[in-house]
């Protein structure tokens, strides 16, 4: 089943992703076209966050490889 998901900073709490996840398991990347809504900033191929830009990612071009230990994700 598909599932909404709110990927937050682990750091400071503001919200980076709404995704949409399909299938079971650990969400490692973001792949870009189930990004429903995105609030990071891009430096060149990192992701960080809009508010106290902490790095939480890595811009691989079809995906976003999260850092594990950045974020915090919700339902
Ligand atoms: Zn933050």
């Amino acid at each position: 089943m598909p599932r909404i998901l709110r990927v937050e900073c682990a750091e400071c709490g503001a919200l980076l992703f709404v995704y949409l996840k399909m299938g079971e398991g650990r969400l490692w990347h973001c792949w870009k076209n189930r990004i429903l809504r995105d609030y990071t900033v891009r430096e060149g191929g990192e992701v960080r966050c809009p508010r106290c830009g902490g790095l939480v990612g890595l811009d691989k071009g079809a995906f976003i490889n999260l850092k594990q230990r950045a974020v915090r994700i919700t339902r």
